[in-house]
């Protein structure tokens, strides 16, 4: 007798098991709503909620349709998603521009696009999940992968030297690396990989999804803020975080973009990003340009607060609050979330095993006021973790 459930048994077992497994752990993920001040976000610029890119977005609409209807190799290019790749280009320094419809899948599938047989990627060891994705699926097409120490470019020199002396002189490097790291702040030395690249003749791409709108002059991201505006090859941006809209972009040499526009499978097997989300895309690029003072507030908050727990850190707005036991982080984020901040504990795999921490972003959006309230009640519940 076939039973009811549209779960064959054996299944049910292994998911059971693996349900059961996560609860043990206390690693169960659940889906909870905003409840509360954001300070776990990545909407730093306060953009998210904006009027005006909520009515570029109702204009693309109208102009342009709901959905793009089609992958952009087919009809799904209009006229904004030309625009917003000429502005990216533009203020990221870069010849040429083009837009994913999500890190994940830009990070995922650009990296295999760049690889082949007996080719190698080089990895900081607390890369982006969806980095680590793109070198397995280059791994899969045949290339190898070398994860060097976070932040040590001693380590990836002597990686780097290692393999190029055991590989046939075709073989190609590429080096990945965050800028600023999501889940501690800090940020890579930049100028630092471009000379290692450069001896090396390794291609660097460097994700700025934490650093683009906020840091450097213009707010073009960590290249600029470092002195290397224009000059990294590949270089990715996300358009769901600071810009206040959705979707991602890497900036580079018009060639690269030729390359990825032909090989990258997340770019040419995808419908195009919606006209309403490339619409208010472009108003969230036009507002973080015009308007320095909110990635100036977002920092400042995050300064703030850094120095109220005592934390060195990064120049980005991302504090991250050691915590080390997973149960403890879970419950000091709830002592939080008692008292109106929206706080989220981050626990393995997000962070490495014995890591687990609080989260903490600061936005344009809140108050100084708000941000001190929070520096006091995080000193008391560390102060007393149990109480
Ligand atoms: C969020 C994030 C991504 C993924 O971008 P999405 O557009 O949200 O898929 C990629 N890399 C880093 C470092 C990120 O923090």
């Amino acid at each position: 007798m076939p039973s009811d459930d549209p779960i064959p048994p054996p299944w049910l077992d292994r998911l059971q098991e693996a349900a059961a497994r996560r609860r043990a752990l206390g690693r169960d993920r659940a889906i909870h709503p905003p409840d509360g001040l954001d300070f776990c976000s990545n909407d730093y610029l306060g953009l998210r909620q904006d009027p005006r890119l909520a009515e570029a977005a109702a204009a693309a609409a109208r102009a342009h349709g709901a959905g793009a209807g089609a992958a952009r190799l087919l009809r799904g290019t209009t006229p904004l998603h030309d625009q917003l790749e000429a502005a990216l280009a533009a203020w990221k320094g870069t010849e040429a521009c083009l837009l994913f419809n999500t890190g994940f899948q830009a990070n995922a599938t650009l990296i295999p696009a760049l690889l082949g047989p007996g080719d190698a990627v080089f990895s900081d060891a607390l890369n982006h999940a969806s980095l680590v994705d793109g070198c397995r699926m280059a791994k899969a097409g045949g290339a190898s992968i070398h994860v060097f120490r976070h932040l040590d470019l001693d380590d990836l020199g002597q990686r780097l030297a290692a393999w190029r002396r055991a590989s046939p002189s075709g073989a190609l490097a590429l080096v990945a690396t965050d800028s600023v790291f999501s889940m501690d702040g800090d940020a890579a030395d930049l100028p630092g990989l471009l000379g290692l690249c450069g001896r090396h003749q390794a291609l660097l791409l460097a994700d700025e999804a934490h650093a683009t709108g906020l840091l450097g002059p213009t707010g073009a991201g960590l290249a600029e803020h470092q002195g290397v505006h224009g000059r990294v090859p590949l270089l990715l941006g996300t358009l769901g975080k600071a810009l206040g809209s959705f979707g991602a972009f890497v900036c580079g040499p018009a060639l690269l973009r030729e390359h990825l526009l032909n090989a990258a499978r997340g770019f040419v097997f995808s419908t195009a990003l919606p006209p309403p989300v490339v619409g208010a895309a472009l108003a969230g690029v036009e507002a973080a340009r015009a308007e320095p003072w909110r990635r100036e507030r977002a920092l400042a908050h995050a300064q703030w607060l850094r120095e109220a727990l005592g934390q060195a850190g990064g120049p980005s707005a991302i504090v991250p609050v050691p915590i080390g036991r997973d149960g403890e982080a879970v419950r000091v984020a709830r002592r939080l979330q008692d008292l109106g901040f929206d706080i989220r504990a981050v626990r393995p795999p997000t962070v490495p095993e014995g890591t687990a921490r609080l989260r903490v972003t600061t936005g344009a959006h809140l108050e100084t006021a708000q941000v001190l309230a929070l520096a006091r009640a995080l000193e008391a519940c560390l102060l007393s973790p149990r109480a």
